[in-house]
């Protein structure tokens, strides 16, 4: 059974001036949509074909975790974003977020030291161990947390396709439109 590629949980234009309808074009309709394709090309015949991507995240190597973990990284991480976010956490995560980074205001200075500081492509991602406590992790390339046994909650996309058409080299700047658009209803409802 092949993957597809998820909807966007918004229209093109929605995340706009933020994230143009044309990095989500191209985001979504390009990049996300190759890795789907990608994926199914190298399932047939591999000992992964009948796998979950969460299983695939978890016991495959080389091209076909790649791929597979790009796939689950993007629909991870536009599910995070909205047109109408909640802009602050919600609940015990805003709690969480107070007792592990000593206030919300600290934790995102330090998520966004993060990745902005993350060297080439990759995901920084806000994570929970298996004791509830929080954790921010910086991972390159295709690279998802699930594989060292934590629970991604938020990720920020920082592969240069993620902002190059809005913002260039200018990471800092989309990283500053990225706190505008997500969701912390989204975020909190996972922890
Ligand atoms: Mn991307």
């Amino acid at each position: 059974m092949a993957f597809e590629l998820p909807p966007l949980p918004y229209a093109l234009q929605a995340l706009e001036p933020f994230i143009s309808a044309r990095t989500l074009e191209f985001h979504h309709g390009k990049h996300h949509q190759t890795y789907v394709n990608n994926l199914n090309g190298l399932l047939p015949g591999s000992p992964f074909e009948t796998l979950s991507l969460e299983e695939i995240i978890l016991k495959a190597d080389g091209p076909i975790y790649n791929n597979g973990a790009q796939v689950w990284n993007h629909t991870f991480y536009f599910e995070s974003l909205s047109p109408s976010a909640a802009s602050e956490p919600q609940g015990s995560l805003a709690e969480a977020i107070k007792r592990d980074f000593g206030s919300y205001d600290s934790f995102r200075e330090e998520f966004t030291k993060s990745a902005l500081s993350l060297f080439g492509s990759g995901w920084a991602w806000l994570v929970k161990d298996d004791k509830g406590r929080l954790f921010i992790v910086q991972e390159s390339n295709a690279g998802n947390p699930l594989r060292k046994g934590l629970i991604p909650l938020l990720t920020c996309d920082v592969w240069e396709h993620a902002y190059y058409l809005d913002y260039q080299n200018r990471r800092q700047e989309y990283i500053n439109a990225f706190w505008k658009v997500l969701d912390w209803g989204k975020v909190s409802s996972r922890y």
